[in-house]
């Protein structure tokens, strides 16, 4: 494992995973920031779902969280919709229909400690009033997808609702010629392109509006008529794609010097950083927009950069230390499993304490300077 590269779509699809279970480097343990930047969206969420055609109940009504990973978010984000579109229905005098949810992810997701989170099922058998007036409940039966949102994942109009957090900033691979010595975006010297030469961050421009493009395909196919999707992921606001932002400070800066660390110390060859790449890109509202647009299916109800704010949650801000852990323990929930892969457990350990170091050496800049942006798209498939 320690020697592997990831490069292909299917490397990275069998490998990739937030941080499971529910230990401190948990994913499940490290998404707060995440929780507070979906809840100052609701409101944009709510409007999305005022705009979901309802169908008579004897249909169920589908549920989709794609890129879920494990942890409450995507459990507290599937109740909020579920219960804002009872409420269209109580408001209409109709009848309820069942509601069904699925929590998609890649195969490796900890999808056993998500469906542990999960609260129980309501008594379906009695009546959908008591089902939910029990608190604690759910009132929707659920399931679990394994498979990669770039491709399809369910039958042909099947789904009301796709919503999907934090997650399509994630590419389907590095793209090759980032990969490849020979090229002139081989990304030397680099684990990201936050900083990297033109022509890397073009490629990854470019993979990013393809697997977009897969993506949109793929949900258009699925979604029933008067269906909707409610997107957001990681954004930038600047037109260079190798300034990626906030994304930029939080992936690269002080996780390139880590890098460059055990170069130095000898402890790792520059050939082996090098062939490491994080898979994540940020991109502009244009990047974004101009897929959407060539991919036609699709009715823009809003689409616009969000402003998210800091991906650090610390209670004493004063506590140099405190942020270092807090930079580190979002690092590692996020790419660690990769990290791991790739230079194995002990050197991913060496290399995250000086992650760790040098965040808590930066501290008062990382509180003040990092804040990330979003792409936020509501999108109606009207034919
Ligand atoms: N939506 C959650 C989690 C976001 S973390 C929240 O709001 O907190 C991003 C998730 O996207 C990870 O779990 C990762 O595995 C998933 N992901 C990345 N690429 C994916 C792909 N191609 N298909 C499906 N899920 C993917």
């Amino acid at each position: 494992m320690g020697d592997n590269v990831v490069v292909s779509t299917m490397e990275l699809e069998r490998l990739l995973s937030m941080k499971g279970g529910k230990g401190e480097g948990s994913y499940a343990n490290n998404s707060q920031a995440q929780a507070r930047h979906a809840k100052s969206m609701h409101h944009l969420l709510k409007e999305a779902l005022d705009g979901v055609q309802l169908e008579a109940p004897n249909m169920p009504f589908v549920v989709v969280d794609l890129g879920c990973s494990s942890g409450s978010n995507t459990i507290n984000v599937v109740d909020l919709i579920i219960k804002h579109i009872i409420k269209r229905y109580e408001a209409l005098g109709l009848d309820l229909p069942e509601f069904s949810a699925f929590f998609s992810d890649l195969p490796s997701n900890d999808f056993n400690t998500l469906f542990q989170l999960l609260p129980p099922m309501a008594n379906y058998g009695v009546s959908m009033e008591e089902c939910l007036a029990a608190s604690n409940h759910r009132a929707y039966f659920a399931a679990g997808v394994p498979g990669s949102f770039y491709r399809r994942l369910f039958p042909a109009r099947f789904i009301d609702v796709f919503h999907s957090a934090f997650s399509l900033h994630w590419l389907s691979q590095v793209p090759e010629s980032v990969m490849d010595k020979r090229s002139s975006a081989y990304n030397k010297g680099m684990v990201f392109i936050h900083g990297a030469n033109e022509i890397t961050g073009n490629a990854y421009k470019k993979q990013f509006q393809t697997d977009l493009a897969s993506f949109l395909s793929s949900r258009a196919v699925e979604l029933k008529r008067g269906g909707s999707m409610f997107l957001v992921c990681l954004g930038r606001t600047s037109v260079d794609p190798t300034d990626q932002g906030g994304a930029g400070l939080l992936f690269g800066t002080h996780f390139q010097d880590a890098w460059d660390d055990l170069v130095q110390e000898g402890l790792i060859s520059s050939e082996k950083r090098d062939s490491f790449n994080i898979p994540i890109y940020a991109p502009s509202l244009q990047d974004f927009k101009e897929v959407v647009e060539a991919d036609g299916s699709f009715t823009i109800n809003k689409l616009e950069v969000f402003k998210g704010g800091s991906p650090l949650v610390v209670n004493k801000p004063d506590d140099d230390s405190e942020v270092g852990r807090a930079l580190v323990n979002t690092c590692r929930s996020v790419f660690g499993v990769l990290v791991d892969a790739h230079i194995g457990d002990k050197l991913s350990e060496e290399l995250f304490l000086r992650v760790e170091h040098r965040a808590t050496s930066h501290a008062k800049e990382l509180l003040e300077q990092l804040e990330l942006f979003h792409i936020v798209a509501s999108l109606s498939f009207v034919p």
